[in-house]
């Protein structure tokens, strides 16, 4: 068994962070298995080094230990466009030059029917035919879409994803309708979240996922992902959410209740698991 964390370093670790880590430490010990630890610093607009390190810290003083060392997604930008080089030629992704306006505007167009997707609202494909690879044409540093109609054609699988609500079947024709044309790469960025975590998920081996079920709709994309770029698809476990008093998920801005606030007012880790139901 091999569990991973992978935060971002954009800002303080909360309780939830706690949670998830924990569980995935605990899943992995318990079963003699591995734990690692990527550091999800893709967005170097926001990424920082002060809240890594204090990642590394507050894991420490959590009593949580790593195996082998740490991935940074900011060494792995070749290995995430080579993987966009090969859905690019075999003519899986198109260049999207939309704004956000033109997509709500589009939409909302009455023949559309806007429906929301998990990255917000589902593409209205405008540029699926135009943004397609020409012959030749190199890998553009630009906004790139996976064209999920091509996707839902050339892939046949049903995966079973469970979480609190029950069983949810993930198929390659209900990911064209209710997720649609998924950006898989950033201009700013060259890569997105969803190739990163599928790609390094599969370098690293990982066995069992541990995430919050914020993250359910997520797993749908790097299930599909999966099944496309032909890696293993590993088990998922989506846990509930920490929540504040008011029932609202913590947030990265919510200092309130991060990890080292708690430290500095004298909680104890066995204090943090049992704020966490641990
Ligand atoms: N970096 C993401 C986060 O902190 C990753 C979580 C995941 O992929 O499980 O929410």
């Amino acid at each position: 068994m091999i569990t991973r964390f992978a935060p971002s370093p954009t800002g303080p670790l909360h309780l939830g962070h706690a949670y998830s880590a924990l569980l995935a430490h605990n899943m992995a010990r318990k079963a003699g298995g591995q734990f690692l630890l990527r550091i999800e610093d893709i967005d170097q607009s926001r990424a920082r080094p002060h809240w890594e390190r204090q990642i590394y810290d507050d894991l420490h003083w959590l009593g949580i230990t790593w195996d082998g060392p740490v991935m940074r997604q900011s060494d792995r930008f070749n290995c995430y466009r080579e993987t966009l080089d090969t859905l690019w030629k075999a003519g899986f992704l198109f260049r999207c030059t939309c704004t956000r306006r033109d997509i709500e505007e589009a939409a909302n167009a009455p023949q559309e029917g806007a429906g929301f997707g998990p990255d917000g609202l589902i593409y209205p494909g405008t540029c699926r035919q135009s943004g397609a690879p020409r012959p030749g044409q190199p890998l553009p540093n630009d906004v790139l879409r996976l064209n999920m109609q091509r996707a839902a054609t050339e892939c046949s699988f049903t995966e079973l994803c469970k979480d609190r609500t029950g069983v949810h079947q993930i198929t390659p024709e209900q990911m064209r309708k209710d997720v649609g044309d998924v950006v898989l790469a950033r201009r700013e960025m060259g890569t997105s979240y969803h190739l990163a975590v599928v790609l390094d998920d599969a370098a690293q081996g990982v066995t069992h996922i541990v995430r919050g079920e914020d993250l359910f709709d997520a797993t749908k994309i790097h299930v599909t992902l999966q099944k496309l770029l032909q890696l293993p698809t590993p088990s998922y476990c989506h846990h509930a959410l920490i929540r504040d008093e008011n029932g609202k998920r913590l947030a990265k801005r919510d200092d309130a209740r991060a990890i080292a606030k708690y430290r500095e007012d004298g909680a104890s880790p066995a204090d943090i698991r049992r704020m966490v139901g641990l």
